[in-house]
């Protein structure tokens, strides 16, 4: 028997997909009646015959009507939003919505959680003691407007299409459609309120892209597709190849940003700068360089970080979670080396950093310190890195793990520019 929907899974199937097509299929998905073997041949066939981005815009936007739509009050300072597709020790979320806020900006930022190798901005924070990720509509109406950035938890009726369809690509095999990836992300951050946003696509072997080439093809068509859809995006294309600054794991990194929003330079802050930049001249602040640096030094983005955390539940002073048990990781031999992305990441994971399955547990204290930088001559025996956890069982296994995860590195190594490239106006 013929339906609307039966014709959009055959139009999918053909590649010939038109605007109705896409609400028909939208309108199902909210449809708790409608079969998941319907949706899921749908997405297979979006996954194997594309979708080009005007398609894609529409199935954005779509989503995005699907549930509730958070919206800002429009008398306030500029709304903007950072998205990454996720690296190694991936922190830049928890310096940037404080710097941008402190430089006269609203941050609305909700973020994910961890999941195999992948950190999640949500579990670093709650290795504050205190800190709270649900907000309330109203409570993130507050805090924005009292601190100019929240970070939090979307709630399920945000996009409630894209969660439904999100959970049956996962048990299909239909994760890796570019036009899919772009609509689901873009349609969380409309329906966030956010239309000015800056997408951070990694690539390399902590990435979820591992070349830059397929990086490319991924971040034109989110900003292609975002422009249709009537968004402001641009997207910077940044290595991971390297885990991002010193510390991978909750408790550590938040460490690690503190010591960022206190000054401390490095690649991470470079990285931080260089967004904060674009984010401003995409917002028509045009704050420089220098500015960004002076409110990092100065304790202003540190300043708005705490008061961040105090609106959010966080007990004052903060206090992070503090490890059991802590192991030194001894080079493996002397010389030059440096730390692979992907070996750290599956350390962390050992480690007990991130979360198996979805809604399973993650140690908060699981951390991993890197103390040598990437290229550094060492002697046999030195110590190039410090595990901890709460299990002393994880913490041997990922010390070994991280051992090797250091390989050589014949030459002087130079630290990558935090930016290779950048898509969009
Ligand atoms: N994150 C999302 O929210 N959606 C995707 O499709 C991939 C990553």
């Amino acid at each position: 028997m013929s339906s609307p929907l039966l014709h959009a899974i055959a139009n999918a199937r053909d590649c010939a997909s038109t605007t109705t097509d896409i609400d028909t299929l939208v309108a199902a998905t909210t449809d708790p009646a409608t079969d998941d073997a319907q949706l899921a041949a749908w997405l297979m066939a979006v996954r194997l015959g594309g979708l080009d981005d005007n398609l894609a815009a529409r199935l954005c936007i779509n989503m995005a009507d699907s549930g509730t739509r958070l919206q800002w009050p429009d008398d306030g300072p500029p709304v903007v939003d950072k998205h990454s597709t996720g690296g190694v020790g991936d922190k830049v979320s928890l310096v940037l919505a404080p710097l941008m806020a402190a430089a006269g900006h609203r941050v609305p930022m909700l973020s994910g959680r961890s999941l195999g190798l992948t950190g999640g901005t949500l579990d670093k924070l709650e290795a504050i003691a205190g800190f709270n990720v649900n907000l309330s509509p109203e409570q993130a109406q507050r805090i924005l407007a009292d601190v100019g950035c929240f970070i939090a938890a979307a709630t399920s009726t945000l996009a409630p299409a894209d969660a439904r369809l999100y959970r049956l690509r996962d048990v299909t095999a239909t994760i890796d459609s570019v036009p899919l990836i772009s609509a689901s992300i873009l349609s969380k951050k409309m329906a966030a309120g956010v239309s000015t946003l800056l997408l951070d696509v990694k690539y390399g072997n902590g990435a979820f892209m591992g070349t830059l080439d397929d990086a490319d093809k991924l971040a034109k068509a989110m900003v292609t597709t975002g422009t249709a859809a009537g968004m402001d995006v641009r997207a910077a294309l940044t290595p991971m190849n390297q885990p991002l600054g010193r510390s991978v794991g909750n408790a550590a990194e938040v460490h690690e940003s503190i010591d960022v929003l206190s000054g401390k330079a490095g690649p991470l802050r470079d990285l931080v700068v260089d967004f904060a930049v674009a984010l401003s001249a995409m917002a028509g602040t045009n704050i420089d360089t220098a500015t960004f640096d002076r409110l990092l030094a100065n304790g202003d983005a540190l300043e708005v970080f705490t008061r961040m955390c105090a609106a959010q539940g966080a007990e004052m002073p903060l206090k992070v979670a503090e490890p059991g048990h802590v192991s030194d990781v001894i080079a493996p031999r002397g010389g030059r080396g440096k730390f692979d992305a992907h070996g750290v990441a599956v350390a962390a994971a050992a480690l007990g950093a991130t979360r198996v399955t979805p809604g399973g547990p993650v140690d908060s204290t699981a951390s991993i310190n890197l103390i040598v930088d990437d290229g550094d001559n060492v002697q046999p025996y030195d110590s190039i890195a410090v595990v901890e956890a709460n299990d002393p069982e994880a913490v041997e296994r990922a010390a070994k793990l991280l051992a090797d995860a250091w390989h050589p590195a014949e030459q002087e190594w130079e630290f990558p520019q935090p930016v290779t490239r950048w898509v969009g106006r």
